[in-house]
């Protein structure tokens, strides 16, 4: 597959730090706007800047045709993968430090560059499908020990097949976006009967999800081969969870209402060129999977996950994982997704599962740290414990690959619990 990998000792004239989480190799996309232009555009963070690439295309630096002035990256996504290396090339060229084009217009710069502190940042993609998936051993042996057996924690078709289940695409919303506690039917015991009211078992889980930028047409196969011009790029993912409603609906079919509420992305999507760096084989699989979902290309990644805890205006850090605990990469899960001929499109999303690693603080969710609230977990030193969220709680996920000089961000991935709505009884 063709890749644009930004040389890692390019250099641009714009400043930044080396933990900065947009230098010159990351080059992320999203979509913002601004007080004096409410527009909705296509933008590109560096360093504590933000690259207008709606004001770049129109002084004819850019190659057509026009997917900048949009509200959302799927037209961008969809002209495919030799126009993703082509863009890609192009902009990290004009921010280079020898390329004056930009550099030297003092004109041209002021237009095209605003203070990524002043853009407001929306939902990148228009969703279309929203999938998400099981995929971290370590989080479904948990569960497994938890609520079925603590000697064989793993269904008999989990090392078969990446586990999944369709979600709704309506309520994915940006990275600062309230999250209202949801109301539903909960139960005190196994056989019920329920009673409705706001949800007692708020939960995060952190996740990864990759967007695809390429369709293909119904009733044609997708091949594990082709994953390179399907995956567009990766963001973070707050699949938030409502325990006890989950408990007492999912049977027979599976999660439902506790999970369709809300779900949080993190507002740039990092191009899988910038991740290369960090690619790595992943786990071992053994059994080993049916040769649909087998690819010699590595398709994990060495990213460094966390979720910090607000409380009270304070951050305290919660769990740190990292993403190659995952033990079905991306591309499998897409191969799968695709197997039965469905016909994926530019825009849907995939996430990936909760990732928990082998730490009990590496777990991606509450119900993990505080094992189903019988070890509450510690709030920093603020004297707090949480079994789960409670209204105000505001959670904040991070991720990075960690290079030799540089670092490569995802932004943050935020929300802030709020009361549910009032009850009719
Ligand atoms: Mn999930």
């Amino acid at each position: 597959m063709s890749e644009h990998l930004v040389p890692l000792d390019r250099r641009s004239w714009v400043d930044y730090e080396a933990d900065c989480e947009f230098p010159i190799q990351n080059l992320p996309y999203g979509i913002f706007s601004t007080a004096r232009t409410p527009e909705p555009r296509v933008g590109v963070p560096i360093g504590d800047r933000l690259l207008d690439l709606s004001v770049l295309f129109d002084a004819g630096f850019l190659p057509g045709p026009d997917v900048f002035h949009r509200s959302s990256l799927n037209s961008l996504m969809s002209r495919g993968r030799p126009y993703w290396t082509e863009l890609r090339g192009r902009i990290a060229e004009l921010l280079d430090a020898s390329c004056p084009r930009l550099r030297d217009d003092d004109i041209l710069a002021s237009a095209a560059f605003v203070p990524l502190a002043e853009a407001r940042l929306h939902l990148p993609v228009e969703i279309g499908a929203f999938v998400d998936f099981y995929s971290s051993e370590q989080h479904a042996s948990n569960v497994g020990r938890m609520f079925r057996d603590p000697n064989n924690p793993l269904l008999p078709n989990w090392k078969h097949l990446p586990v999944g289940y369709n979600g709704r695409a309506s309520s994915v919303v940006v990275s600062g976006t309230p999250i209202r506690r949801p109301n539903g039917q909960t139960v005190k015991a196994a056989e019920g009967p329920p009673s409705f009211g706001p949800s007692r078992q708020l939960d995060f889980e952190l996740e990864m999800g990759f967007y695809t930028g390429r369709a293909n047409p119904l009733g044609e196969p997708l091949a594990i081969a082709d994953a390179g011009d399907f995956v567009f790029g990766f963001s973070l993912v707050n699949d938030w969870s409502a325990r006890d409603v989950q408990r007492w609906e999912y049977a027979p079919l599976g999660p439902f209402l506790a999970k369709t509420f809300a779900t949080t992305v993190s507002p740039w999507v990092v191009p899988v060129d910038a991740l290369s760096y960090f690619r790595t084989a992943g786990p071992t699989q053994d059994p080993l999977p049916l040769p649909y979902l087998r690819t010699p290309t590595p398709w994990h990644f060495d990213l460094h996950l966390g979720v910090d805890l607000e409380v009270s205006g304070a951050r305290y850090p919660t769990s740190r994982t990292n993403s190659r605990h995952l033990y079905w990469s991306c591309a499998q899960q897409l191969a799968h997704q695709g197997v039965n001929g469905t016909n994926v499109q530019v825009g849907d999303l995939y996430a990936s599962g909760t990732i928990s690693g082998d730490a009990p603080d590496s777990y991606g969710s509450l119900l993990e740290l505080a094992w189903r609230g019988e070890r509450p977990v510690s709030v920093g030193d603020s004297g707090e414990t949480r079994v789960f969220l409670i209204d105000g709680d505001e959670v904040v996920m991070t991720g990075y690959g960690q290079g030799d000089g540089f670092r490569i961000g995802f932004g943050e991935c935020r929300g802030r619990v709020t009361p549910a709505p009032g009850i009719e009884r």
